[in-house]
């Protein structure tokens, strides 16, 4: 029972069906490369979902989280710890954050964004505006302030108090302001809606319209913030300052951690005792993440990304050209960036990933809509030209 296909069949019999996952079991994972437990190697351009950003098991990120696991690997938040005070410290340093709150998910760090605005609000303004198409996470609340029905289906009734903008259309976004509203919630780039960017002039109008109406406006940035778009966080790039930021996925480089930034004066609205978490903040997750934030803030790593990502983008739009009755366009940030296929074609996505799996490339079909390409940030173009080959054999 050491093969990949008796532990297939062992986790299938025992875990509860909620993930479609593919046949295999991965057991060893460095840099881009992944093993299955029959030693097969894959090419990862998921990356775990924008969350192994440098890669699997990068030696900097291994060895702080041994170190850590050697010294204190968790008390309560009734106490001060040093990795949490090094974090909240370089996350401040390094965006328009005084204060920081540490979860363990985007999931829980929407969350606590949802809570700080009701409780920064005055009373009577709980209501939250998110986008169609978009995607906040799995529990009750970010269900809800999630604009995709497929989410919400045999879950109702969900919490009161979010309602769904269409997308792209700022009038309609002002239409649905009333007396309760308290913010608006949106992805910088729709990751899971499809590899989505937001336009630089609708993300402006939304902030006017948050200042016009004071209402606060929390980017969710779990996929897309952490380096993944060539800036630290992607609303750099778009000069468009949130009042609240969220964080999650490629902090830990596969530690669990989220994190949900803001103001001061904002933040002042949580006292002891309004929210949570018991191991949020862990001294071994945070560990982790300011590791990965080391690496990421020093002076060559991030203009690495965004010179790879414009390789990915320029490979990937001559694939789109080459297959013009299959893909549709191609559009993303950095290295997150989603090779739209077109409608007509958009069933034989599952089927493509499939059998790019088969041939050794792992790779996502977003919203239904894009083959998502998430490669680990530390890609070579070695890498991507090898991934964009097996796409064309795959899509000819
Ligand atoms: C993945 C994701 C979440 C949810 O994160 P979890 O860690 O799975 O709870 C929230 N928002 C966005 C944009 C995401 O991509």
């Amino acid at each position: 029972m050491t093969g990949n296909s008796a532990w297939n069949q062992r986790g299938d019999g025992v875990l509860m069906n909620t993930y479609g996952r593919l046949p295999v079991t991965m057991v060893r994972g460095s840099g881009c490369l992944l093993y299955d437990a029959d030693g097969r190697e894959y090419l990862d351009f998921v990356a775990g979902i924008a969350v192994c950003n440098l890669g699997h098991c990068h030696p900097a990120v291994t060895a702080a989280i041994t170190e850590q696991a050697g010294q204190l690997v968790h008390v309560s938040n009734l106490y001060h710890t040093t990795p949490q005070i090094e974090l909240a410290e370089t996350l401040c340093a390094h965006s328009f954050a005084e204060r920081v709150f540490f979860c363990n998910s985007g999931a829980e760090a929407n969350e606590a964004a949802i809570k700080l605005a009701r409780k920064a609000s005055p009373a009577g303004k709980y209501e939250i505006i998110s986008l169609a198409g978009s995607f906040h996470g799995r529990t009750l609340a970010t269900v809800a302030a999630t604009g995709q029905s497929k989410f919400h289906e045999g879950f109702e009734p969900l919490p009161r108090g979010f309602i769904h903008a269409p997308f792209g259309d700022i009038a309609a976004l002002e239409s649905l302001i009333g007396p309760a509203t308290c913010a608006v919630l949106c992805e910088p780039l729709q990751g899971e809606g499809g590899v989505r960017p937001l336009a630089q002039e609708y993300l402006r109008a939304i902030r006017e319209l948050c200042d016009r109406h004071k209402l606060l406006l929390i980017f969710d940035e779990v996929q897309v913030g952490m380096g993944r778009t060539g800036t630290l966080l992607a609303h750099e790039q778009l000069g468009v300052v949130p009042d609240m930021l969220t964080l999650a996925k490629g902090l830990g480089n596969g530690l669990p951690i989220g994190a949900l930034l803001a103001r001061d004066a904002l933040a002042a609205a949580f006292t002891p005792g309004s929210h949570a978490s018991t191991f949020g903040g862990n001294p071994v997750a945070c560990r982790a993440a300011g590791a990965v934030l080391q690496i990421m803030l020093a002076p060559d790593f991030l203009p690495m990304v965004r010179a790879r990502g414009r390789y990915l983008a320029a490979r990937l739009g001559e694939l789109a050209a080459r297959f013009p009755a299959k893909a549709a366009e191609v559009r993303g940030m950095g290295l997150i960036q989603g090779l739209v296929l077109r409608e007509e074609f958009r069933a034989e996505g599952p089927a493509i990933v499939r059998q790019l799996f088969e041939q050794g490339l792992l790779l996502n079909f977003a919203g239904n809509t894009a083959l998502r390409f998430l490669p680990p940030l530390v890609v070579s173009e070695e890498e991507i030209d090898r991934a964009v080959a097996l796409v064309a054999d795959a899509l000819a």
